[in-house]
């Protein structure tokens, strides 16, 4: 059984979806306005090997991950410029432009860290239409009210029959102390009221129609929309970043009840977050390092370039709930982790069955796969998959030193549960695979092109043109080949 932490019951559940063998999973993506940087890599691993580890147990996975491309604005997402505009200003670029030159660059660093591509990516932009219909809902539930041209969520009055803040264990007080007053917020009703839909001022380029305003959606929105449009007004599993849970999920979960009447969700699972000395990383914060830093090692904070598998690595490393500190020291340790783990699976590969398995081995190896698979079903443990995988190391390299020995069977079941779990579940592109695969690659290739100059040669001596079919024989054999010639056939060994 899968158990996983619930963020809205504060505790692990046992995880039974709605539909099974179907599972709705829907996990906030990136605002497409900078490149991506270590704190994106780290919801997108946390989620990549829950999806990943939902279709290991047999799950039909629907992920959806959004791409917010219209309305985050920069202050709390709800006042101050349109992040993706602001850069289109900057840049003097179109705002599509800019959306999609950073979503290919954040699909590059997501198939450079071996993510999965999710099954639907919307686009909030893409999605005006719905946003509005949800708006419309919500405003005829009586949820929220229209103000110069802009709609705004009532907090005060949903906080009467539902319980606004059950997410982030918030009361309306503290929310209200909370909420800083801002400039040009004197159309809402209170400051913690948030916008489902704001009128462009007369500068914004990004706008579209709507019954109250030529404007655009609240931030908030999307998700709600996206959310239940491609997974049902009932879904299985939402995730994101910690850092998304107030305003951005408690407002999710306020949305979808007033216009719906329920919860849409019935996991909520957040990713911890990834400091710098204690501090969070982030736009904000002024200290984030962006992935193509990392990997071409190009930041002052860093020693030397990491390679995807390296960040992955890390990540992995730590439980998704506990919060990881980044220094250039604890990612030079994870790369030597990395290399053990490599090394390891590159003997593996080569290690030569015996007729039993040696007394020194045979614990390590025996529960290997079971000590895997019961660490991923409790909350998706991958630190515990690691330190079975080098406890595991361990062994192999007694039977490579010849100081232990290895059944068939075992070395078979040794193969599978590391290729199940290193590279089908953590997900990590281990050398020795990619080598064997380029050396195979390459091995087709060379076969192909001998090949292909002997096939000339037999078609020259049926033209009779001797002195071609002499030349290609002469200097194949040269480089070292032998060339053994039948009635209209070849044969060829170096
Ligand atoms: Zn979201």
């Amino acid at each position: 059984m899968l158990y996983l932490y619930n963020t809205l019951a504060r505790v692990k559940q046992p995880f039974q979806p709605i539909n099974a063998p179907h599972v709705g999973l829907y996990v906030c993506g990136p605002t497409v306005y900078g490149d991506a940087h270590l704190g994106h890599a780290r919801p997108a691993i946390t989620f990549d090997i829950l999806y990943r580890y939902l279709t290991h147990l047999g799950y039909k996975v629907r992920y959806v991950r959004n791409i917010t491309d219209v309305g985050h604005l920069e202050h709390d997402a709800d006042e101050g410029e349109d992040k993706i505009a602001k850069k289109a200003r900057l840049e003097q670029l179109e705002p599509m432009e800019v959306v999609q030159y950073y979503c290919n660059r954040y699909h590059r660093d997501m198939e450079a860290l071996n993510v999965l591509p999710p099954s639907i990516e919307p686009h909030a932009s893409g999605h005006i239409i719905e946003q509005i219909e949800f708006v419309k809902k919500i405003l005829d539930n009586g949820y929220a009210y229209v103000s110069e041209g802009s709609v705004y969520f009532d907090v005060e009055k949903y906080a009467k029959d539902f319980h606004y803040g059950k997410l982030s264990g918030r009361n309306l007080e503290d929310i209200v102390t909370e909420t800083r007053e801002l400039d040009g917020q004197a159309e809402k009703k209170h400051s913690y009221d948030f916008a489902l839909w704001k009128k462009a001022a007369p500068e914004h380029i990004m706008h579209w129609p709507s019954p109250w305003s030529e404007g655009f959606p609240g931030w908030h929105m999307e998700c709600s929309t996206m959310g239940t449009k491609y997974l049902g007004e009932e879904f299985d599993i939402h995730g994101g970043g910690m850092d998304l849970m107030f305003p951005h999920h408690e407002a999710e979960i306020a949305q979808s009840c007033a216009a719906l009447g329920h919860d849409s969700v019935r996991y909520w699972m957040h990713n911890n977050m990834i400091t710098i000395a204690g501090k969070k990383m982030g736009k904000s914060y002024n200290n984030f390092i962006t992935l193509e830093q990392f990997f071409k090692g190009e930041h002052p904070l860093l020693s030397k370039p990491f390679g995807p598998m390296v960040i992955r690595f890390f990540i992995l490393q730590a439980h998704y709930r506990s919060t990881v500190d980044f220094s250039s020291e604890a990612l030079e340790a994870a790369e030597k982790g990395l290399q053990r783990i490599n090394e390891a699976y590159a003997r593996l590969l080569k290690l030569k069955a015996s007729t039993e398995t040696s007394a020194n081995i045979v614990e390590t190896i025996a529960g290997l796969a079971t000590r895997c698979e019961e660490a991923m079903s409790d909350d998706l443990q991958s630190s515990t998959v690691i330190s079975a995988l080098f406890d595991s190391a361990k062994a192999i390299n007694t039977v490579a030193d010849g100081k232990g020995t290895i059944s068939e069977t075992d070395l078979a079941e040794l193969l599978a549960t590391w290729k199940t779990f290193a590279i089908e579940i953590l997900g990590l592109r281990l050398d020795a695979d990619d080598n064997a695969a380029a050396g195979n690659q390459n091995m087709d290739a060379y076969k192909g092109a001998v090949d292909l100059l002997l096939n000339m040669r037999l078609e020259a001596k049926r033209n009779k043109d001797w002195a071609t079919s002499d030349l290609i024989r002469n200097q194949l054999t040269e480089l070292g080949f032998t060339i053994k010639d039948g009635k209209d056939s070849f044969e060829w060994s170096l």
